[in-house]
């Protein structure tokens, strides 16, 4: 039997795997590269779903790992005091720029943004909760309830109340074709509304990714929640920025997806790359709002030696490297080349820095297009390229490459797309 069958034997039928019965084995990567069970080395602009921050065979961070499991103690519990974690956590409390920050770390996003909600609502005594429509915050009973993605909603049986605030989708929607101030206000009215008319008394709190990530990188203009955040403080509402996608300079011009907004939201949550592929996660928030949980809270492998060992050579990785600056510039050689494709098929180019998403709709229409999408993604790979899937309709292409991606390896993806989306849209014509 293939590892396909036997995967189709031993797991549920709802555990999505790429590429179908062409399903990938990955075995080993160095930089930017992977190698599959057969040989084939592919270029990797997805890194799993951004995970991979720093890139494959890194030796600071596979030492930094194998320093920590060398001492014969890769984890007993968080009962105990681990150095690795607690320098961790200075580091990011610091680089978060909320006074007075606290952090808890977890293994994973979803951990994190139960976190974030147990906290949020506790300190609001409200199990109120406003979220973004195509939003994404994991795969918990809690979490996918505040989960704006019809795709990922396995579950209606929800804990909290929850209000739907419109995503800033410029295609389709009540926001389609609006000019960035006008998606602000937009957005600030649909926000006064939902206060107004469907929430009652007192809500928790408002999470949002600064950028949308499964939702297909759908994101608002910059301020978008700097203008949220005066409504919410006029409320004592709570601003929840989940930065598992966005946050480690991902977005080129700033360390944190929020930072683009001017605001400094009152809990963080983040997880994927600062791991580059260990599991952790975590929040970092105000000191009154963490420290608002009535009774003890434990987590057994949250920031264990190992994962926090790779976080914090990840981080000092970024910064040593100024992989924000990379993110920057690479991601703009990358957003221009793609912006100069001229096709009926390929309706939107958005992101920032080393997080682009490609929409692809029916020619001449907003109608999204999951078989071209398909075929694009298909055809990366013959191609050479790994890059991710996502959209509320299946029809975004994502771009999430390690930050450390060089302008040669831009250029060189870049060509492989280009090429599979002309091929992509001659075949339509065709056929
Ligand atoms: N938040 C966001 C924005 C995410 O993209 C994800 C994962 N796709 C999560 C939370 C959940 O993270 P995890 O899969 O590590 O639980």
């Amino acid at each position: 039997m293939s590892l396909l069958d036997r995967h189709r034997a031993v797991m549920p039928t709802w555990m999505p795997v790429y590429y179908g019965d062409d399903a990938l084995e990955i075995v080993s990567g160095s930089g930017r590269r992977v190698t599959d069970a057969t040989g084939r080395t592919y270029l990797d602009f997805f890194g799993g779903v951004l995970t991979t921050m720093i890139g494959y065979d890194i030796a600071e961070i596979s030492d930094a790992v194998r320093r920590q499991i060398g001492t014969g103690v890769a984890h007993t519990s968080t009962l105990y005091l681990i150095r690795q974690q607690v320098e961790l956590a200075e580091k990011i409390a610091r680089l978060s720029g909320i006074p007075d920050a606290r952090v808890f770390f977890t293994n994973s996003g979803t951990e994190a943004n139960e976190t974030a909600l147990l906290m949020a609502t506790n300190v609001r005594r409200s199990n109120q909760i406003l979220a973004i429509k195509n939003s994404y915050h994991g795969r918990s009973f809690g979490t996918m309830a505040i989960t704006g993605h019809r795709t990922w909603s396995s579950s209606s049986l929800s804990p909290f109340t929850v209000n739907w605030l419109a995503s800033a989708d410029r295609l389709r929607g009540r926001m389609a074709r609006l000019t960035d101030a006008d998606v602000i206000d937009a957005a600030v009215d649909d926000l006064r509304e939902v206060l107004a008319t469907v929430t009652a008394g007192d809500v928790a709190a408002l999470i949002a990714e600064p950028i949308q990530g499964v939702g297909g990188f759908v994101h608002g203009p910059d301020g978008l929640l700097g203008a949220y955040q005066k409504v919410l403080a006029e409320n004592g509402i709570l601003l929840i920025a989940d930065e598992v996608q966005t946050g480690w300079g991902r977005t080129g011009d700033h360390f944190w997806g929020y930072e683009a907004h001017g605001v400094t939201p009152d809990l963080v949550t983040f997880a994927k790359g600062i791991g580059n592929g260990f599991a952790l996660g975590g929040v970092v928030g105000r000191a009154p709002v963490m420290n608002a949980v009535p009774a003890i809270s434990f987590s057994t492998f949250g920031g264990n030696p190992v994962s926090a060992a790779a976080g914090n050579a990840v981080l000092d990785y970024v910064l040593d490297h100024d992989l924000q600056g990379n993110a920057r510039t690479v991601g703009a050689i990358l957003l221009r080349g793609l912006r100069e494709l001229s096709y009926d098929i390929l309706a939107a180019v958005r992101g920032r820095g080393l997080m682009i998403g490609l929409e692809f709709v029916r020619p001449g229409t907003t109608e999204p297009d999951p078989a071209v999408t398909a075929r694009v993604f298909d055809l990366c790979r013959e191609g050479g390229l790994l890059v991710g899937k996502g959209g509320l309709h299946g029809n975004v292409l994502r771009l999430g490459p390690a930050l450390t991606l060089t302008v040669e390896e831009a250029r060189e993806g870049l060509a492989i797309l280009a090429g599979a989306i002309a091929a992509a849209d001659a075949e339509l014509r065709i056929t």
